[in-house]
């Protein structure tokens, strides 16, 4: 190992500076979003079975809830524009935006060039959870999504129900596709429930048992029309594996919710980003 310099300590001590200051992000109207989910009503429901994944479709303006039922487990979520597959999560920007982990209030954000607003949290049961002492928290963007080609990698096994693969069938079933048109749609995702951090010691990305609880749920407001995919991951409460069929596994529950008419008043889905994309040239 190269030799520390005479001024490392000074060097190490030198303050972090936030890399995205958010403040002037705009701000999601969370009062007329709950306002307007009061009188909502459901109209849709999906029962996500234990390792495998489905999809769901939520207009413009409605809501989506996940709950955990009958026992602890986490949930793998893609999103994509329903009109266009091509805007898509970016679960590594809104990690630039909003940190590791996220909650009521903040946004999952679509891939350049429209980099908009997807979905907005308006409700986190687990939200008391905070950041714990070995650094995990909860709802996080900073994993992609368990899959085959890390566990042949690493384990050199040949699994079939890793969020990436029941994600990958469950888009190929929905929009007509073959597995092999519909696993590039397939991305990283927001992990629903899952707790997770970095380890101070070497950096390396760690899981732990999930605080989830039948009942717990993460609410969002769809800011466009939005295609859902939701894998419950087949390690269960993640408290020890994933690429396996080893650990205890739950469904879980999304349920679509329409507000009244009139309720969102002029409110408008987001415009595309505004850069005028000539690059320089
Ligand atoms: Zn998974």
């Amino acid at each position: 190992m190269t030799h520390a310099p005479a001024d490392a300590v000074a060097r190490r001590a030198v303050a972090p500076v936030i890399c995205y200051p958010n403040d002037t992000l705009p701000a999601p109207d969370l009062a007329l979003y709950r306002a307007a989910r009061e009188g909502a009503g459901k109209v849709a429901e999906v029962v996500v079975a234990p390792r495998e994944a489905a999809c769901f479709l939520v207009g413009a303006g409605q809501f989506f809830r996940i709950t955990s039922v009958e026992g602890p487990q986490v949930g793998d979520l893609n999103l994509w524009n329903a009109h266009d597959l091509s805007e898509r999560f970016y679960s590594g920007k809104t990690r630039a935006l909003h940190g590791t982990h996220v909650t009521t209030g903040e946004r999952l954000w679509s891939s350049f060039p429209h980099l908009r607003p997807m979905a907005t949290i308006i409700a986190d049961t687990l939200d008391w959870y905070g950041i714990d002492d070995f650094g995990g928290s909860v709802h996080d963007v900073i994993g992609t999504r368990c899959d085959p080609y890390t566990g042949t990698l690493l384990s050199g096994v040949q699994y079939h129900h890793c969020c990436h693969s029941n994600l990958t069938r469950a888009v190929a079933d929905e929009l007509g596709m073959s597995l092999s048109e519909a696993e590039p749609h397939v991305h990283d995702v927001l992990n629903v429930f899952m707790c997770t951090g970095f380890t101070r010691d070497t950096g390396q990305y760690f899981m732990k048992a999930s605080p989830v609880r039948p009942g717990d749920h993460l609410e969002f407001f769809a800011e466009i029309d939005l295609l859902g995919a939701l894998s419950a991951c087949p390690g269960g409460d993640c408290s020890s594996e994933h690429t396996s069929d080893t650990a205890a596994c739950f469904p879980l529950l999304v349920e679509v919710f329409a507000p009244a008419p009139g309720a969102l008043g002029d409110w408008q889905s987001p415009p595309r980003n505004g850069y005028d994309r000539s690059h320089g040239r």
